[in-house]
């Protein structure tokens, strides 16, 4: 899908304009500075086209933090989205912080519309055009919590939206798309320095390989790949409060643009909850998913010691990591190249099943082998049939099970565990959705 990000000063009505647009009230306002959310991608639709919207404003920093906050809003935006909305509060008018966010925007090809909010009605429509010194264009007076003029910007954002995204565009036929995640110096920039080559910039210059100069086509295990947003890679954030959000803002924006992730984890330190976070952020964004034990050298050299970090390792694996057990894992030194080869074969593995579909006529033989064995517990004297399933969709694989009454999690738990012993799905989530006939 495209993607649209808003950036903005805080306070100006980022999230007013999200919920606006989603039409729901599940991005709610902030109103305490400095909250962190993890969500910042939704899905919109308008006019029976649907893209996604990034929200950077998540966190919300202390005045002289400012400047920097929204320079990083605007970096991620420039460099992940299709279009971007830009807004200001114009009953404030611009302000420093809102010319320097003028000065990054004028410098992409992307299409940016200037959004003048808090224009409740229309006598205080000059104050919008008074942005026109910006010189971003014309400015687009709304009142987000109102809605007024809310429709004629989407109308405007998408006539000039492209129809996919400006990678996805490469996708029939062309190199598939993996995005290289985790927290800062887990070995990341290690990984494709060593996987892909310090001197891979050379593929880049192919003709029609890639066009966003943040991501990068390389070459590995004899095939082609494009890498997305690998100058969030080598780019780091020098912000210490508030570098989590913008760590994962970003990782949400790159999940957007890829079919399959690389989760790289540093074993030489406990599995960590924002290690968690990032490999949750991968379930919710439906990527396939290969988790890469990176530093492996330093686990043998601890073997070496007799040290029991490898135990505690397998401990963690268990426990923390245990609703991902599907995933391939390898374990790799980004420093001595240890199992590097497993990379290509785990991604390909990954994004097989990630792509696969189960004909209708098999899964509904396995479902009622399934029933069969195994019927629903009763509930209330009652029991939930599964009366009829198919696989609505791929990529990742969703399933639909029509029932009478519905499943227990623990049932629906069941069946997934099930789905996966037979036909494998490794590297990837599953979904399931239910309709209930009552
Ligand atoms: P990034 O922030 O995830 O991109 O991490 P870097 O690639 O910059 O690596 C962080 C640090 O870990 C650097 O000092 C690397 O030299 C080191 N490092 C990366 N991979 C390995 C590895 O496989 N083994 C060891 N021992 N060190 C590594």
């Amino acid at each position: 899908l495209p993607v649209v990000a808003i950036v903005g000063r805080p306070n100006v009505g980022k999230s007013a304009l999200v919920n606006r647009i989603l039409g729901r009230r599940e991005a709610v306002v902030e109103d305490t500075p400095g909250v962190t959310r993890d969500r910042v991608t939704y899905k919109a639709e308008w006019n029976d086209r649907r893209f996604s919207l990034v929200d950077t404003g998540g966190w919300e920093p202390d005045a002289k933090g400012i400047d920097k906050s929204v320079a990083l809003q605007s970096e991620v935006a420039i460099d992940l989205a299709d279009a971007i909305i830009f807004v200001v509060d114009a009953m404030v008018g611009a302000t420093a912080t809102d010319e320097h966010v003028v000065k990054l925007l004028r410098k992409t090809d992307k299409p940016v519309f200037l959004v003048a909010n808090k224009i409740d009605d229309a006598r205080h429509e000059p104050e919008a055009y008074a942005l026109w010194n910006l010189g971003l264009g014309e400015p687009h007076p709304i009142s987000a919590i109102h809605g007024r003029g809310v429709a004629d910007l989407l109308d405007a954002i998408l006539a000039k939206l492209p129809e996919v995204s400006a990678v996805a565009k490469h996708e029939i036929g062309g190199p598939r798309r993996v995005a290289i995640i985790g927290r800062p110096n887990v070995g990341k920039s290690s990984l494709l320095n060593k996987a892909a080559g310090e001197e891979r910039v050379v593929v880049n210059e192919l003709a029609g390989t890639t066009r966003d100069p943040v991501d990068e086509v390389v070459e590995l295990g004899g095939k082609m790949w494009t890498l997305v947003d690998t100058a969030g890679i080598r780019r780091r954030v020098h912000m210490q409060q508030g570098a989590d959000f913008y760590a994962s803002l970003r990782t949400s924006a790159a999940l957007e643009k890829a079919e399959v992730a690389i989760v790289v984890l540093d074993v030489s330190q406990p599995i960590s909850e924002q290690d968690i976070r990032i490999i949750d952020l991968v379930l919710e964004s439906g990527r396939a998913l290969v988790l890469a034990f990176n530093k492996w050298d330093e686990l043998l050299e601890d073997d070496r010691k007799g040290g029991d970090r490898r135990r505690m390792l397998e401990r963690e694996i268990e426990q923390d990591l245990a609703h991902v057990a599907w995933a391939p894992r390898i374990n790799i030194s980004a420093k001595t190249g240890r199992h590097l080869e497993k990379l290509v074969p785990a991604l390909e593995t990954a994004l097989e099943s990630w792509d696969q579909r189960i004909p209708t006529g098999k899964f509904n033989a396995f479902l009622s082998e399934l029933v069969a064995e195994h019927p629903h517990p009763l509930r209330g004297g009652k029991q939930p049939r599964i009366l009829f399933g198919t696989q609505a969709g791929t990529r990742p694989p969703t399933f639909v099970l029509f029932t009478t009454g519905f499943l227990d999690p623990g049932y629906r738990r069941f069946v997934q565990r099930r789905l996966r012993e037979l036909w494998g799905f490794e590297g990837t989530p599953i979904v399931i959705n239910m309709r209930v006939r009552e």
